[in-house]
């Protein structure tokens, strides 16, 4: 099936990327990977005029930290987060899910940026971003401005950006001591959008309290969900089993699954419960020096 004729750009610079956007008025979308984007137009689901591809802006694709943030560039391809040695040793929840996200071919095309602003609640990069607690940079004709991912999500494939921003930049708070983290995914088969799928960041003082605690769901919801009192309540504990318990039940009263051909609703709720309690012990385990 061949999408509907558009125009196509290639822009140098992020400028001139955003210029186009600009001047196209909501009718014109970023291309990265395509590897959502191109199958959506292909199914009619998105019939943009033109499509901006960015893959010839130079210096889009890094990951690095300094000495604030992970800082990840938009063209940063899933697979290339898999392949990096800082991102297994240090943020071992980006590791698991960009494992596990699609095959390999869809992981060699697909961006960090893409698979973070496409809004598909079944992406598996923005339930590790709200328990990481990233912030998203964005640029548009009068600047630059950075966005909470917990709060750049609005409905399925819908999220706060202006039809003439690109998102720039991923900022990721920097790992220190007693920072600790997992991803854990239920699939149907290899290579598939989640069932349900739990992130989980913790922190701990030397005394072994959490001091900071990030849960995020996938697939279980109109868009990725931040387990607010799930996490809120972690603060202050050790993480002992009834902990863990608690910290379960209420993610699972944050999801708000519907059913569908992954299962029905009550299925979907109790996975998010038990993957909830499973991903918040190995983040622990790893917060403790496991790996
Ligand atoms: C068979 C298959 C299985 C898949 N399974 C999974 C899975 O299990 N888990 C998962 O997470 N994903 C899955 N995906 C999606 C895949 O990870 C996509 O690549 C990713 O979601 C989008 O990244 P992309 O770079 O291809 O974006 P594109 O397809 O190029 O773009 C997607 C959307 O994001 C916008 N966009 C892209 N980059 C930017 C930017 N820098 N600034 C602003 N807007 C931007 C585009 O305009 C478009 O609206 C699957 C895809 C396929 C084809």
């Amino acid at each position: 099936m061949y999408p509907p004729a558009f125009d196509y750009y290639a822009p140098a610079t992020l400028e001139e990327a955003i210029g186009l956007l600009d001047q196209h008025q909501g009718e014109a979308k970023v291309l990265a990977g395509g590897q959502s984007l191109i199958g959506m137009m292909k199914l009619r689901l998105a019939q943009p005029a033109a499509l901006v591809d960015i893959n010839r802006i130079p210096n889009l694709a890094y990951i690095r930290e300094d000495g604030t943030f992970l800082r990840i560039g938009p063209l940063t391809r899933i697979n290339d987060l898999h392949a990096s040695d800082v991102i297994r040793t240090r943020y071992p929840i980006l590791y698991d899910a960009s494992g596990e996200i699609a095959d390999p071919t869809v992981r060699n095309w697909g961006t960090v940026g893409g698979n973070a602003s496409h809004g598909d609640p079944g992406n598996d990069l923005p339930a590790c971003m709200f328990a990481l607690n990233a912030e998203y940079q964005a640029q548009g004709p009068k600047g630059s401005r950075t966005i909470p991912a917990r709060s750049f999500y609005q409905d399925s494939f819908t999220n706060v950006l202006a039809p003439n921003e690109v998102l720039t930049e991923v900022h990721i708070p920097k790992a220190g001591k007693g920072s600790g983290n997992a991803y854990s995914k239920m699939e149907r088969k290899v290579g598939d959008f989640a069932i349900a799928a739990v992130g989980a960041h913790v922190v701990l003082d030397a005394n072994g309290t959490i001091t900071t605690a990030g849960i995020g769901l996938t697939n279980v919801g109109p868009t990725a969900i931040y387990a607010a009192k799930a996490s809120e309540y972690l603060v202050g504990k050790t993480g002992t089993p009834a902990d863990l318990d608690r910290a379960a039940d209420l993610a699972a009263e944050a999801a708000q699954p519907i059913a569908d051909n992954r299962g029905p609703v009550e299925f979907k709720r109790e996975m998010v419960r038990v993957w909830t309690r499973r991903t918040v012990r190995r983040a622990l385990e790893r917060a403790k020096g496991g790996s």
